[in-house]
């Protein structure tokens, strides 16, 4: 019998997957995972039934939401995840000879150990001796650490129950106070198609406290709408002047130092958001 998943992306809007098997399903202390195989996009984490990654597309976004931050700052040596469990966005910092350390500060502990197990290809780089783990709640370890990073990436689930606290203005104003002097921050900030609002919100509440602030876009064909946006605060450097020429070519699938430029220029709707 065929077995197909289901994600409800909004309300009234859906998508289904084909699955060949299931490899893992439980409930964690903050959530139910789920990892799938899937026909068309390959292995699946889902958090409370959400796709988080796959196989097939997790590059656009791993890619997108470290590179363009990471070579924008001339010399990221510290670099702090908040979320990012599934270990996609370390393997993508540590191509940054630059980077000495990378911290990965993930809520649940059972994202990290599955993704482990069941997808080697996302979170090959957690073992590396520059990465260094820790368990526990963003928000608390971004108070605890001032003036420490170069770059701090947002890569958490939607902002409902635990990742509530890391979208909006107070949390922006502990993230500033976390980054050194020229420091730059990053955060996935939702489909501006389905949800407009949470993009100008977003949007509005980093331009209060980063003195630059952009939004970009990716196009990532299992995230709701398949078009997605990135919120970007910058202390100094701006990504969209940024000199980049002389920066090591990265081996990457969707990232390049064209598009590097190119992902600023957004659409009429999108761009509204930011007015
Ligand atoms: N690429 C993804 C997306 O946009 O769907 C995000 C993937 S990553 C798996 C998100 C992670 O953020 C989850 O593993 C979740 O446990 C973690 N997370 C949520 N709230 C958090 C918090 N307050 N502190 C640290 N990690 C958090």
């Amino acid at each position: 019998m065929e077995m197909w998943l289901k994600e409800a992306q909004i309300k009234d809007a859906a998508m289904t997957y084909k699955v060949k098997e299931t490899l893992v399903r439980k409930k964690t202390n903050y959530q139910d995972l789920t990892i799938v195989d899937t026909e068309a996009f390959g292995r699946m984490l889902l958090l409370d039934g959400i796709v988080q990654t796959t196989i097939a597309d997790e590059y656009v976004y791993h890619e997108m939401i470290t590179h363009i931050a990471l070579n924008t700052h001339p010399n990221p040596e510290k670099v702090l995840v908040v979320g990012g469990g599934d270990g996609g966005t370390i393997r993508e910092i540590l191509k940054h000879s630059s980077v000495q350390k990378a911290v990965l500060c993930e809520i649940d502990a059972e994202v990290i150990k599955e993704c482990k197990k069941y997808l080697p290809e996302i979170s090959c780089a957690l073992e590396d001796e520059r990465c260094e783990i820790f368990i526990g709640d963003g928000i608390k370890y971004v108070h605890e650490h001032k003036n420490e990073f170069d770059v701090i990436i947002v890569d958490s689930t939607d902002p409902f129950g635990a990742a509530e606290g890391l979208f909006g203005g107070s949390f922006y104003r502990e993230i500033s106070d976390c980054l050194t002097k020229g420091g730059i921050f990053v955060a996935q900030t939702e489909s501006p198609f389905y949800l407009p609002d949470v993009v100008k919100r977003v949007y509005k509440d980093a331009k209060d406290v980063f003195p630059i602030t952009k939004l970009f876009m990716a196009g990532i064909p299992t995230y709701p709408s398949g078009f997605w946006s990135f919120t970007m605060g910058s202390k100094k450097y701006d990504p969209e002047n940024a000199d980049i020429s002389d920066k090591p070519e990265l081996e990457t699938k969707y990232y390049t130092k064209k598009l590097h430029k190119a992902c600023f220029v957004l659409p009429k709707f999108v761009e509204n958001l930011t007015c």
